[in-house]
């Protein structure tokens, strides 16, 4: 008898903690490339909740995308220099959160580099003249964007000023998308969209392995062991072209109106991965010193930071001396 319930006590137990498979899903969305990890016991669920967090992921492009003529963003940047633009409370949140960003940087992050960014076309290798670039970078600060707290309403003090979520919004889609994962039940999994990653637990026992691309050439400069984490790294290798010896990429310096060039490559850990998103572009434009000294001041952040000569910076706490 007792070898009998023994048996079946052995196999329930067995099936719990085996039943299940690895789902993945490869997709793109908001302009970058996606891929979702999880555990499941269900193939037809683990499809259902892929659908779920794309379809999550296509919403909150919709309302954040510069590039879609519909998007509320676009409706800021038209209509915010003329009267306050009403807009969704999520919207403004993210808006408020990224002014959080870059009052905590002293405007290294700032959304209104758009009013510069706008100029440039790394596809097409299209880069403003030095007169265009002067006057559009005088319309670049933070501080001129007015925030109405009551009507969620969001104001330009400058005609010709512009916004752009782009070092913040995937990050919060992907804390959007973890979100939903886990109220589905996942406990097992790795959201990925672009650069921001955040890991739901650990790979059944073991750490997820994350690595930090080599800003040059193939393959990782780091692996990282890490669970139930955020991780975010910015690069001047995702979207850039090339003047002779100068390189134009997609981060901009608010100050200069031109690329960020001190790092070529800027990682956070967080734990969420809005947080990581944004601090990891904020990181690029600091550079090593100022960058790591900000980290090192705040409570559960780590960054490694690579410089133009390769050389790799740590935040205090991943020091081994
Ligand atoms: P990430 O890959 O997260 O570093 O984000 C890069 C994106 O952030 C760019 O494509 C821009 O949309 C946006 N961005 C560039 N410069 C800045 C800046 N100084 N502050 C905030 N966002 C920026
Ligand atoms: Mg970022």
């Amino acid at each position: 008898m007792i070898v009998r319930y023994s048996v079946f006590f052995l196999i329930g137990l067995w099936s719990s903690l085996v039943y299940g498979e690895w789902y993945t899903h490869d997709d793109s969305a908001m302009g970058t490339v996606v891929r979702f990890e999880i555990w499941h016991e269900s193939k037809a669920q683990a499809e259902k909740i892929f659908e779920e967090a794309m379809a999550e992921l296509n919403r909150i492009d919709v309302l954040m995308s510069p590039y879609k003529e519909q998007s509320e963003l676009s409706l800021i940047n038209k209509k915010a220099a003329e009267s306050p633009v009403s807009v969704s409370r999520e919207l403004y949140d993210i808006i408020d959160q990224s002014i959080y960003f870059s009052n905590l940087s002293r405007g290294a992050f700032d959304i209104t580099f758009a009013s510069v960014g706008f100029l440039y076309d790394y596809r097409e290798g299209i880069r403003p003249k030095a007169e265009q670039l002067q006057k559009a970078a005088s319309l670049v600060n933070y501080k001129w964007l007015k925030l109405d707290p009551v009507h969620h309403s969001i104001e330009f003090k400058k005609q010709g000023m512009k916004i752009d979520l782009g070092g913040i919004a995937k990050g919060y889609a992907v804390d959007r998308v973890y979100q939903i994962l886990v109220a589905k039940g996942v406990k097992h999994g790795v959201i990925t969209a672009g650069g921001d990653n955040r890991l739901i637990g650990d790979r059944r026992g073991r750490p997820w392995v994350l690595g930090i691309k080599h800003p040059r050439g193939e393959g990782y400069v780091l692996r990282l062991p890490l669970s139930g984490i955020a991780i975010s790294t910015s690069g001047d290798y995702e979207r850039f072209f090339e003047e002779g010896e100068m390189r134009y990429h997609h981060i901009i310096d608010p100050k200069k109106g031109d690329s960020a060039r001190s790092l070529v490559s800027a990682t956070i850990i967080a734990d969420d991965a809005t947080t990581s998103d944004a601090l990891s572009t904020t990181l690029f434009v600091l550079g090593a010193e100022k960058g790591i000294e900000l980290v090192n001041q705040l409570e559960g952040i780590s960054a490694i930071v690579i410089d133009s000569h390769g050389k790799v910076f740590y935040s205090d706490d991943l020091q081994s001396d």
